[in-house]
């Protein structure tokens, strides 16, 4: 008998609105407004790349050692070098990254000795086709420069 009466007036019907109801309030909204709102990224998030500079000198911080390159399981890092005959130091001359082909497991960042490799918390890499994907070391100490949108 109960369950008939519970039938009848849509008593299921009506918690389940009720709910529904209680639940509209913007403090239970959990979409993110995106690109309005930007997320909030993890600390340790590994997004676009950037070869870091020294902040005073603006001189590359890379040291030519090739290390990041022979960690990568993609080989999607090239770097060259060249002997600077008076200080007898290896000085680097091209940086590629092909950002297309990478993973992001961050094995290049970790071998890096000098911290000149860094994955930035970029993750605005999306693009409709390949074009632009192979980053050359002037990109890549300029950083990444995320879409800013206005509204
Ligand atoms: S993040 Fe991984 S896949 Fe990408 S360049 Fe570094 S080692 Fe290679
Ligand atoms: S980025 Fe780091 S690991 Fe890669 S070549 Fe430069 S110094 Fe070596």
């Amino acid at each position: 008998m109960r369950k008939l009466l519970k039938t009848v007036f849509l008593v299921d019907l009506i918690q389940g609105l009720w709910v529904t109801l209680r639940n509209q309030h913007p403090k239970h909204i959990y979409t993110e407004q995106y690109p309005a709102q930007r997320p909030k990224i993890a600390e340790r998030y590994r997004g676009a790349p950037r070869l870091n500079i020294h902040p005073v000198s603006g001189e590359t911080l890379c040291i030519a050692c090739n290390l990041c390159a022979l960690a990568c399981p993609e080989n999607l890092i090239v770097v060259t070098s060249e002997r600077n005959e008076q200080t007898r130091r290896k000085e680097l001359t091209t940086f590629i990254y092909d950002t297309s082909r990478c993973m992001f497991c961050g094995l290049c960042e970790d071998a890096c000795p000098v911290d000149a490799l860094e994955l930035t918390q970029d993750f605005e890499l999306a693009s409709y086709t390949r074009d632009g994907a192979i980053w050359d070391r002037q990109m890549l100490e300029e950083g990444p420069k995320p879409t800013r949108y206005r509204y």
